[in-house]
């Protein structure tokens, strides 16, 4: 099978260069995929496109596509072509949504079976995946808020325990190494760790826990910060290290838990051997992942117990470990309401940027303009210093940064300046993560325990969606959970290109404008404080609907 890559430099395979950037983000999501052959690019099951017909009928359309036509995509799979007018979205897609009393990882099986519907993840089958990098500026701001609030502010000689080198997993090592800590990740694939070893993710490997502990001891012990890759199943080592005595003072996981037939490898089993069981015998591989994600719940409980920090990072495993016995696994914290929340109130979320050119430089030009106008920012002033030494290009070249509203817009607009003056070499695509403030319902990570009770309304991404078409998005996605997260949640994603003209302008300043107002309207509108402060600060027009919503503003 072919081995896609996203193009680079200046020609056009498109009528547009909108057009051409949303062809690249799709290669681009291929070119870093976990699994690419079967268009999976992260989450064990999350893909780019249907089918490989479906990915050249999308390529053929993206290079035939007029500026004022709009492509509609379902669930991987292109399906026509509209007239609609230049400043509406090149692409509109609704991804694996399921009415809800069909919304089972039973039915998705069986529709996906049957080539119906995909998983698109949150950002793959949307074309906004940019590797491992996607998710790091998050899992480091985790750990710097764990470094706050329980460790004066440093993990320098700190122990993280966790598990999964995947697609986004893999961000882990390095996360944890920037915020100076040793972390240990138990893997049950080598070719992943290899592939983390390789992209500069990860520092060491074994498969010796004894080795791998005294590494990890002797780095802690020294206030050094180091990654140790552990190929093992982390069903085995979580319990092992408990029966040692060994308390880390960092416990997460990150393998894919939501998924037991496609994701968790349970314990006993080596990948291809629970590859095998999946075609032989799914119920027994679903039962037997389940009873090994219980028995790591378990040891996480404990861990939490004897004092250590440990938190569910955002891959259900709380909710697979209560379906297996475990009653009290959402004793773990979520990431997000434990750690992020306050961030999201304010609608600071994982925005990230794309050059398209190809050209590491126009990353590193962008980089240094924010360094020099973003001086009072701390977060992205920190984490630009950080990203441009130590995170590695991966695909295209893209950053990432936690920026909120206004501040998204700024920078976007500056880019589309630079664009335009020449001081880049090519247009820059800007996108997000699902998991944003407008943009996720999910009540079992993002929205969980929402002040108003609010965590399974999925109104907000759809709201979301709408008002990103409205407001000129080139790019606009709903998505739903598939697989073990069917039922579980619902996002949407968007994507802006940067091509330096005054409609790319007003595109940018409107759709970026609106899509993080409405996030701190949702959070406004579930009671949050630092959403009042926001709306109040920031002229965000919120309307007042009822004497309450008065009264807090007025308190604002
Ligand atoms: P992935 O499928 O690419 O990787 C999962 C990895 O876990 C694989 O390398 C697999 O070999 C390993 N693994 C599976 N079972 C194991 C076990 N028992 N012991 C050790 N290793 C095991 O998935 P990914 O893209 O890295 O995502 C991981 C999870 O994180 C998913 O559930 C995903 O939905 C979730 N996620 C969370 C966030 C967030 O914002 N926090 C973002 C993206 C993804």
């Amino acid at each position: 099978m072919e081995r896609i890559a996203a193009a680079r430099g200046s020609v056009l395979r498109c009528k547009g260069w909108r057009q051409e950037a949303l062809l690249r983000m799709l290669e681009n999501v291929l070119e870093n995929g976990e699994n690419p052959q079967e268009l999976i690019v992260y989450a064990s099951l999350g893909k780019a496109a249907r089918n490989w017909p479906a990915y050249h009928a999308i390529v053929r359309t993206l290079k035939e596509l007029e500026e004022d036509e709009t492509l509609v995509i379902q669930s991987g799979k292109p399906i026509g072509i509209f007239k609609t007018h230049r400043q509406a979205p090149l692409v509109v897609m609704a991804n694996c949504n399921l009415v809800g009393k069909w919304a089972t990882s039973e039915h998705f099986y069986s529709l996906q079976e049957k080539g119906l519907i995909i998983w698109g993840g949150l950002t793959a089958a949307a074309w906004q995946y940019i590797g491992s990098q996607g998710v790091i500026q998050g899992t480091y701001e985790i750990f710097q808020s764990i470094a706050r609030m329980r460790f004066g502010g440093s993990l320098r000689g700190k122990f993280i325990l966790t598990a999964g080198l995947g697609g986004m997993g893999g961000a882990q090592p390095l996360a944890g190494t920037m915020a100076g800590a040793a972390i240990l990740c138990v893997e049950a694939a080598e070719e992943r760790i290899d592939k983390r070893l390789a992209a500069g993710y990860l520092g060491r490997k074994t498969a010796d826990l004894d080795e791998a502990l005294a590494w990890i001891g002797q780095a802690a012990g020294q206030g050094e910060s180091l990654s140790v890759g552990l190929l093992g199943n982390a069903a085995d080592v979580y319990p092992e290290l408990l029966r040692r005595g060994i308390v880390p003072d960092i416990v997460t996981d990150q393998t894919s838990a939501h998924d037991l037939l496609y994701g968790y490898i349970p314990r006993g089993l080596a990948p291809a051997q629970a590859s095998e069981l999946r075609r032989t015998d799914p119920e027994r591989l679903q039962d037997e992942a389940g009873r090994s994600i219980a028995e790591e719940v378990k040891a996480m409980l404990a861990f939490k117990e004897r004092g250590a920090v440990v938190f569910d990072n955002g891959n259900n495993i709380r909710s697979q470990a209560a379906r297996y016995g475990v009653t009290n696994a959402f004793d773990i914290d979520i990431f997000t309401e434990a750690f992020l929340r306050p961030l999201f109130a304010r609608a600071i979320g994982p925005f990230r940027w794309i050059a398209l050119s190809g050209d590491p430089q126009d990353i590193r030009v962008i980089d240094e303009w924010i360094l020099e106008h973003f001086r009072d920012n701390e977060i992205v002033v920190n984490w630009i210093g950080l990203a441009n030494r130590h995170v590695p290009v991966e695909g295209l070249p893209a950053r990432i940064g936690w920026f909120g509203h206004g501040d998204r817009t700024r920078l976007a607009l500056e880019v589309n300046r630079m664009v335009r003056e020449g001081k880049l070499a090519g247009p820059v695509a800007f996108s997000r993560d699902h998991l944003d403030a407008a943009s996720m319902a999910h009540p079992n990570i993002m929205t969980e325990r929402m002040k108003d009770g609010s965590d399974a309304i999925s109104d907000w991404p759809l709201l979301n969606a709408m008002l990103n078409c409205s407001s000129m998005a080139d790019l606009v996605a709903i998505h739903s959970g598939g697989g073990g997260y069917a039922g579980y949640m619902t996002s949407a994603g968007v994507t802006l290109v940067a091509d330096g003209t005054s409609s790319a302008d007003e595109r940018l300043r409107t759709a970026l404008n609106n899509d993080t107002g409405l996030g701190v309207l949702r959070y406004a509108d579930a009671g949050y404080d630092e959403a009042h402060d926001e709306v109040a600060k920031k002229g965000i027009r919120r309307v007042a609907a009822d004497r309450a919503q008065e009264q807090e503003e007025s308190h604002a």
